[in-house]
């Protein structure tokens, strides 16, 4: 199957913009909207298509026969190409950080192997390399860079800001987590003020990434403010918010990037960050699996 017509019969183009309603939101005269990309595809959700439609093509015109990347033991983004290759019928290499682990560590890496990926778990300064390990086979292979971050991957994003361009709103809040997403959004919604909510400790890859792809970044905004302290394991404050968020508004929020990224947001509401009447919008890059 090409990727075009696994497009068009797959994902759910274009992902519905909802409005939310919430006391609080009614308190400051605020308007919130939530784009709603956790509805694209069940595995292939979020950001995760958007960012690697552009390297599927490429690859597709290439006549390449498979793909490479690299991950944590929980990415999304392994998860999501492991799919997404199995119904393309390309190889998929996935380079893992952690030679302690294997196939069966987690259910994720447990489902990727069972949709044919070759997973290749790799010690920690191995990993930083970033390159494929010996014994994986390089020729006639593309490599994705770790999380889809390159020009291609923010090139990829213009799917996303043309269904965007039609929406009026004064802020739009996305989570950061290789800043492919902001940087694309940044790039082709420049007319717009763009946050990005950092989950990790990372300001300095992102500032890199800023500079490295965006000539004009003034419209771009990153907050590390709201990283949480104990990345990966239970912050009771936080997931006690993605399950009020759930009861509440009726779908669900993932804590690491969405939920973290809609609790910062109701915090600066509180702050008065925004003037009333403001109008905001979420991203929901999807994550749940
Ligand atoms: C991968 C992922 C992100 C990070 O996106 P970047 O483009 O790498 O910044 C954000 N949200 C969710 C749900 C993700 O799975």
């Amino acid at each position: 199957m090409d990727v075009i017509s696994f497009e068009k019969e797959f994902i759910n183009l274009p992902s519905p913009v909802q409005s939310l309603e919430h006391p609080l939101f009614e308190k400051y005269g605020v308007e919130v909207l939530i784009k709603r990309d956790d509805l694209l595809h069940p595995i292939v959700s979020g950001n995760k298509w958007r960012k690697l439609k552009e390297y599927l093509l490429i690859a597709q015109k290439q006549g390449n026969k498979g793909i490479i990347s690299f991950g944590g033991a929980y990415s999304n983004h392994l998860y999501a190409l492991s799919y997404v290759c199995n119904s393309l019928n390309l190889s998929f290499d996935a380079i893992i950080r952690g030679n302690e682990l294997n196939s069966t560590s987690n259910v994720y890496l447990e489902q990727m192997n069972s949709w044919g990926a070759n997973l290749h778990f790799v010690n920690r300064e191995d990993y930083r390399e970033k390159i494929a390990p010996i014994g994986v086979i390089t020729t006639n292979k593309l490599i994705i860079p770790e999380g889809g971050f390159s020009e291609i991957g923010v090139d990829s994003m213009i799917g996303l800001a043309n269904e965007l361009e039609n929406i009026t709103f004064d802020h739009l809040f996305t989570a950061v987590g290789t800043g492919t997403t902001i940087i694309g959004l940044g790039r082709f919604l420049n007319q717009k003020t763009i946050h990005g909510i950092l989950s990790l400790k990372n300001k300095s890859e992102i500032q890199d990434h800023l500079n490295q792809t965006l000539r004009n970044s003034s419209n771009v905004i990153i907050w590390d403010q709201f990283i949480q302290k104990k990345y990966g394991k239970k912050n009771t404050e936080l997931e006690e918010f993605c399950i009020d968020f759930k009861s509440h508004f009726g779908f669900e929020i993932e804590p690491i990037y969405t939920g973290l990224m809609i609790q910062s947001v109701f915090q600066l509401i509180e702050d008065k960050y925004f003037e009333t009447g403001t109008k905001i919008l979420l991203l929901h890059s999807g994550g749940i699996k």
